[in-house]
């Protein structure tokens, strides 16, 4: 979409910190980050909100967690554990309309709300 700012990422019009890329998603550093580790897992298919997730994206949102499981081994924080959050309309703050998973990581998460 053209005014998305995480598709003018994924297309390299706007920088970001890469933490892995491949055919289905793209992971960056968080611009504002809310932990030591707060990294952005996307899709690059444009989808507004998790509501507009169909049948006919199953495949790619197990991928995305898959990408989360091999970022978390890879960057060294699977051990340590960490927290997977996706906001979703207005009472949650979403705030760019392009799905996105944050990952955060890298020190005790104290701000729990559920669970
Ligand atoms: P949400 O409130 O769930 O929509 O989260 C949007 C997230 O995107 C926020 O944590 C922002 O800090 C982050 N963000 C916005 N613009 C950028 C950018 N250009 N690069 C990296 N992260 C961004
Ligand atoms: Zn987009």
């Amino acid at each position: 979409m053209e005014d998305c700012v995480f598709c003018k990422i994924i297309k390299g019009e706007i920088p970001s910190e890469l933490v892995y890329e491949d055919d289905k998603v793209i992971a960056f550093n968080d611009i504002n980050p809310a932990a030591p580790i707060h990294i952005l897992v996307i899709p690059k298919k444009h989808i507004e909100t998790l509501l507009d997730v169909s049948e006919e994206d199953s495949n790619l949102i197990a991928h995305i967690y898959q990408t989360i499981n091999k970022i978390a081994k890879d960057r060294g924080f699977a051990s340590q554990g960490f927290r997977v959050i996706a906001n979703c309309g207005k009472d949650s703050g979403q705030e760019v309309m392009h799905i996105h998973f944050h990952v955060l990581a890298g020190k005790t998460l104290g701000d729990k709300i559920v669970g």
